[in-house]
């Protein structure tokens, strides 16, 4: 009988998350004020984040503990199964064994709720009454949403208008847990009315979202703002990931050689690939970890290492990090999510240290293998998540090609049933691949006036 599923059990759930700062050879350099470009401070993030979070986002404590409040919300849907997917190595004809970790089966139906509810708990136990949060198609909001109702706070998101117009279920997922979600560019904030009178029409943009989220925060002392990706803290939330499948993988009797998630900001693919690459950082291992990304959308495989800002406008602290530079606005032809300039810090500088691998993928190969992949395991995949399938497509056919098995491990972050418009696109034929050309990447990248990472 042939093992699908790999299952542990409640009390299997991780007890602490780990944070890979207290094992990087070098660690990242610091982020700057805005404004004065000094290294800033706790005081400075304050206003934005509670104190408990703002001491994991620079901590280098190798493991820090989970609250049990936050097991018990973990409980509800963790552990995630781990699968062996044999229909799809039959499939693909390969001798590579492949593997993945489902995380959507999560109440939003993504890894993200990790980190949400682990980011309400610390506003909730700080006094926090409201969170205010920006989304682009929906899957941050959704998951902030839900994690604010379990804990009972108020959840504001701000929509990016074009979505908030062209996917109305994620709103209604989100207005169903309780959350007040606008579109924005909105007439709530001097950002979002500042950019309304110059233009009525505005699509809005994820930058002018952050912008309106902030300032909601800033304003009143009992709200405070988050972030669902990017940043140290939201990355170590989701290690719970990688070590429950560190354990499934010893159950299946198999260690990855590869380990494949798909990019946005590297949340992911950090909760993923960091316990594994622990390994190769403390006992010598040599797994191979790849970040997978969208041709129209490059900032690891072709963008540069410098000080960036994480919004269009400048208002956030400068990061060090891979970026495409904070004027990047995506190809509308565009049907999945990963559309962010830049990528997080930690990621960034384990790239530039060359402990992980990157590699682009054009959108037609990625919704093709994600079709593939939803024939062969039954499992609609998120279109963010058919990045990493198309990675796992080249090195299944690589394994074949060379007559070598191999064990490759993915992240199925993701399901993709609020995507179908994104499914029916491509199967009408309108979507595209996209390619930035050298030109426009040299063009963006020569704009970003900001300091160098050295
Ligand atoms: C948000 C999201 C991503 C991208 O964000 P990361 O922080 O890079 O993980 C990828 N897949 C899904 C399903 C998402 O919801």
């Amino acid at each position: 009988m042939k093992t699908h599923k790999f299952l542990l059990s409640e009390k299997d759930i991780p007890t602490q998350w780990y944070n890979i700062m207290a094992d990087m050879p070098n660690k990242p350099l610091p982020p700057l004020h805005p404004g004065t470009k000094e290294p800033i401070g706790p005081e400075d993030l304050a206003p934005l984040f509670p104190m408990e979070l703002i001491k994991q986002e620079v901590s280098e404590e190798r493991y820090i503990d989970i609250p049990e409040e936050v097991q018990d919300a973990y409980r509800l849907w963790r552990p995630s199964p781990l699968h062996r997917a044999y229909n799809f190595e039959k499939m693909l004809d390969t001798p590579a064994k492949i593997y993945f970790k489902y995380e959507g089966g999560s109440p939003s139906g993504s890894h993200k709720p990790n980190t949400a509810i682990a980011q309400a708990y610390y506003n909730k136990m700080e006094g926090v009454e409201r969170i205010t949060t920006e989304t682009g198609a929906g899957q941050w909001g959704s998951a902030l949403s839900f994690a604010c109702q379990y804990f009972g706070l108020e959840c504001e998101v701000y929509m990016v208008k074009i979505s908030y117009d062209q996917k109305p279920y994620r709103k209604v997922l989100m207005n169903t847990w309780g959350a007040k979600v606008y579109a924005s560019p909105s007439d709530r904030t001097e950002a979002g009315r500042a950019i309304l009178a110059k233009n009525p029409d505005s699509p809005g943009s994820l930058g002018i979202a952050i912008s309106e989220a902030i300032e909601r925060a800033v304003m009143d002392e009992k709200t405070k703002y988050s972030l669902g990706s990017v940043l140290n803290h939201v990355l170590m939330h989701q290690t719970v990931v990688g070590q429950e499948a560190v354990k499934q993988m010893e159950m299946a009797g198999d260690m990855p050689d590869i380990v494949v998630a798909p990019f946005g900001g590297g949340s992911n693919f950090a909760g993923l690939t960091f316990p594994f690459l622990k390994m190769n950082l403390t006992e010598g291992r040599n797994i191979r970890f790849i970040a997978s990304e969208p041709a129209s959308c490059p900032k690891l495989t072709r963008g540069v290492f410098k000080y960036d800002f994480g919004d269009t406008i400048g208002m956030t602290p400068l990061l060090p990090m891979y970026t495409l530079g904070h004027n990047f606005v995506p190809a509308p032809i565009h049907a999945g999510g990963l559309r962010y300039h830049g990528a997080g810090v930690i990621v960034s500088q384990l790239l530039k240290d060359k402990l992980i691998e990157a590699r682009a993928h054009q959108q037609l190969e990625c919704f093709d293998a994600g079709v593939k992949f939803a024939k062969a395991e039954g499992i609609l995949p998120a279109p963010e998540a058919t990045h990493a399938i198309a990675t796992v497509v080249d090195e299944a056919l690589k394994a074949r090609e060379e007559g070598k098995s191999k064990v490759i491990l993915m992240n199925l972050c993701g399901h993709g049933h609020f995507d179908l418009s994104a499914y029916q696109a491509y199967f009408e034929g309108q979507l595209s691949d996209h390619e930035m050309s050298e030109n426009e990447i040299n063009q963006l990248i020569a704009a970003i006036d900001t300091p160098e990472a050295v």
